[in-house]
């Protein structure tokens, strides 16, 4: 089964790769940068990236992710793992739990997740757990993806619930926040030895 979906089902392995813009055909008559919903998309994924910024200048591995209900915005989370020394702190787990308290429940169907980077195994089954509506993330993780890259989850035998998946929103500028970190802390490394 598969659970993604897409305002262009002819393109199911990237829903809003960033650009080139499709060709003007008639699935798309007006320029894919100004399609309301991709344009609510960008700037709910844009805070969850000024989220991740800031994880990152804490020497945090750069993922942040913002909770919205409606278009209300109810729960932020960044990775803290290293802050709390907590390995389930991961910003969506953050975010979750900051959710489920704004909301007095631990459904979230309403809700929606925008997160910079595919969740991990423990954050998909956590989002899978809450019955989050919809998930919207960044950048694809070819090591630990677990809404399509590596595994599919919310999709598999042991989940009961299955959440509108958006993939590829500011793909890059998610992917190279983590790239450049990750190569900042390598010139760091070298210098320090
Ligand atoms: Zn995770």
């Amino acid at each position: 089964m598969i659970c993604t979906r897409s305002i262009a089902p002819e393109n199911s392995t990237h829903f809003w790769p960033n650009m080139p813009e499709p060709t003007p055909d008639t699935r798309h008559p007006t320029p894919i940068s100004n399609n309301p919903i991709y344009r609510n998309h960008v700037r709910w994924m844009q805070q969850a990236i000024d989220l991740a910024e800031a994880a990152g200048l804490a020497g945090e591995v750069p993922v942040g992710a913002v909770i919205v209900c409606g278009d209300e915005l109810i729960a932020e989370g960044e990775n803290r793992r290293e802050r709390d020394c907590d390995p389930t702190a991961h910003a969506e787990i953050v975010a979750l739990r900051s959710a489920g308290a704004a909301l007095h429940s631990w459904h979230l169907e309403s809700c929606t997740m925008y997160v910079t980077l595919e969740p991990c195994p423990m954050c998909a089954g956590a989002i899978v757990a809450a019955r989050l509506g919809a998930i919207v993330y960044g950048a694809d993780d070819p090591k630990t993806g677990s809404i399509r890259t590596v595994a599919n989850i919310p999709a598999s035998a042991c989940s009961n619930h299955c959440p509108i998946v958006w993939a590829g929103i500011l793909e890059a500028t998610c992917r190279d926040q983590l790239q450049q970190w990750f190569s900042q802390r390598r010139r760091g490394d070298a210098i320090a030895h």
